[in-house]
């Protein structure tokens, strides 16, 4: 599987890294990015996603979709 690279801000990296595996970027170091999950410019990285283990044959955008929803409700 092709890693995937996504400009990502600090919060949603570490919300991202309890779902997936990423690892930042080589280069990729603090800065202002676009974030690709929540489209907030913000201090991040680049970073390269790889879904974990299971084979979905989903778009990674669902999953983070997914994520997302879970982060909301324990954020309550
Ligand atoms: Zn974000």
């Amino acid at each position: 599987m092709i890693p995937k690279t996504l400009d990502l801000c600090g919060v949603c990296a570490a919300k991202l890294a309890t779902a997936y595996a990423i690892r930042k970027v080589a280069g990729g170091v603090d800065r202002k990015v676009t974030c690709a999950e929540c489209g907030r410019r913000r201090y991040g990285g680049t970073y390269e996603v790889v879904l974990k283990g299971r084979k979905t044959g989903k778009p990674i955008f669902d999953e983070l979709d997914r994520a997302e929803a879970t982060q909301r409700e324990e954020a309550r």
